[in-house]
């Protein structure tokens, strides 16, 4: 697959180079391999970007150095905290919007209101932003603060559910002020709007594909919406590809930001059980001890659920003699700093941990 700036003309590939591109990138022989590969690589040397929402997606697939149990399995992971507003949902926030504009659902008077744990919400304040609507999120007094001071950075208005009911009370919340006053709102749904799952099929899982060459055997990701792993899942198995999907789920009672038990929530609407090839649950032990063996050995300050996701993965890696495991690293780290996911306090060793119920299921 060749990204825009490149066609074939006559069996030869033919770059298009954007007048934005410095002279000196491109000068001799010698830099037109590099040249080359930014181009093909970081959309933002061949791009103008007309707004910040150009550049979401097309995050960096990294490779893990230490968590790999044998030479033949590989670990990669997509690092979804570099998108502009922090995570994996920018993709999501921006094609629901979008989806809703083209379907006139969505028009300027009306406000944004959606029910979420904060990440979501970030992408929607933004998106919200750019495009000039009012938006308005309910969510959990348990979301940490920085979560909440992103949203008032960005212009939200912010409502708070108690912090027992979980994301479930903000939902029921919504649902009431939607019945109340149906013509004012938008709501985007998130966890029963399919434009959720279709920007990770239209998005993350092509990008999976290219950037790991094709080489990928399998895809984890933890479960929130179900939005990453559904849309992941549907790509490869349409296409036919040889790549298996992994869903990672906290235990009841867990206490990992994002993500969702489905026996003890509200089960998503979009959430399809039988796609995942292989199902793991984690503990908020496991999930926070891998998160800070990221940032320690790797350099790579990511979120709780990214340590629910990876420990899944590690889980999974045990079981392969060979293979390359992309793992989706939802957020970054910062979000996180008020909570004691990274407090230096001793933790035991997740190999020592028992295992919780259903591993592998
Ligand atoms: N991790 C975090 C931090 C999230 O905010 C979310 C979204 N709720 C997820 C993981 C799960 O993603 P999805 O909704 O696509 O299942």
């Amino acid at each position: 697959m060749l990204p825009d700036v490149l066609r074939e003309e006559e069996g030869r590939v033919v770059i298009t180079v954007d007048e934005n591109i410095p002279n000196d990138l491109i000068k001799t022989p010698g830099d037109f391999r590099e040249s080359f590969f930014m181009l093909f690589r970081n959309p933002i040397i061949h791009e103008k970007m007309k707004e910040i929402l150009a550049t979401i997606g097309n995050t960096p697939l990294v490779a893990l150095k230490r968590f790999s149990p044998r030479a033949g399995v590989r670990l990669w992971v997509k690092v979804e905290g570099l998108n502009p507003g922090g995570s994996v949902k920018d993709r999501t926030a921006l094609a629901m919007v979008e989806a809703a504009e083209a379907k006139g659902r969505l028009h300027p008077g009306l406000t944004i209101l959606e029910a979420t744990s904060g990440n979501t919400g970030i992408g929607l304040a933004m998106v919200a932003a750019v495009k000039g609507y009012r938006c308005r999120l309910v969510m959990s007094e348990g979301v940490s603060v920085e979560r909440r001071m992103m949203l008032e950075a960005l212009g939200a208005e912010i409502l708070l559910t108690p912090a027992a009911e979980g994301t479930d009370g903000a939902i029921a919340a919504v649902r009431e002020m939607m019945q109340r006053e149906p013509d004012k709102y938008y709501h985007p749904d998130q966890f029963n709007n399919p434009a959720n799952w279709q920007a990770h099929y239209r998005t993350t899982a092509p990008e999976i594909w290219r950037d790991s060459g094709g080489a990928v055997t399998h895809v984890v990701a933890a479960l929130g919406t179900g939005g990453t792993l559904t849309g992941l899942a549907r790509y490869f198995r349409d296409h036919r590809l040889p790549v298996k999907s992994v869903a990672v789920e906290p235990l009841p009672g867990h206490k990992i930001q994002g993500l969702k038990n489905m026996q003890e929530s509200l089960v998503p609407g979009i959430y399809d059980p039988s796609l995942a090839d292989l199902h793991y649950y984690i503990s908020d032990e496991e999930a926070y001890h891998t998160t800070r063996r990221l940032a320690r050995e790797e350099g790579l300050v990511a979120g709780m659920s990214s340590g629910a996701a990876l420990a899944g993965a590690l889980r999974l890696a045990h079981s392969l003699t060979q293979g390359n495991i992309v793992v989706i690293l939802p957020d970054r780290g910062e979000r996180y700093l008020s909570t004691p996911l990274f407090r230096p306090t001793p933790v035991r060793n997740a190999e020592n941990l028992p295992q919780p119920c259903g591993s592998g299921r």
